[in-house]
């Protein structure tokens, strides 16, 4: 064998080598895709899990022990989103369809999505007049 066989011999089991690790490479980049992939429903499936778990909560039913305190959690939280969207309607001065969740200019008598009447917005005098008098009365 000749100096240039053996050279190119020599380049052709390299470049073999490089080919065949390359293709490992990318077999493992898609195993480690696939395994991301499955991680990932899991997350899912215990989040699934964890809605059926606080709707029973929610419904009253009984949890499983240690559970209650995670779904009081989820409660605070909802509290809190509930609170930051209610700013947001007073900022932006619309409220929503108690029916289809659409968002109505705040005087909106009818709601422009679905056409349900829409309860008009009580004034602070008009709540004051309907505040109980029980204490005045009890006097
Ligand atoms: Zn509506």
């Amino acid at each position: 064998m000749s100096v240039l066989e053996k050279f190119s011999r020599k380049i052709t089991e390299t470049a073999k080598a490089a080919a065949k690790k390359s293709g490992d490479l990318v077999e493992v980049t898609k195993l480690n895709m696939s395994i991301s992939a499955e991680e990932d429903k899991i997350k899912k499936t215990f989040a699934e899990i964890g809605k059926l778990v606080y709707e029973r909560y929610n419904k009253g039913e009984s949890v499983p022990e240690g559970i209650e305190g995670f779904c009081e959690k989820i409660k605070g939280y909802e509290e809190n989103i509930k609170e930051m969207k209610e700013k947001i309607y007073t900022l932006k001065n619309i409220k929503i369809c108690p029916s289809c969740n659409a968002e109505l200019e705040i005087n909106a008598n009818f709601c422009s999505k679905c056409g349900m009447k829409q309860e008009k917005e009580k004034t602070e005098e008009e709540q004051e007049e309907e505040a109980p008098t029980n204490e005045k009365e009890q006097q």
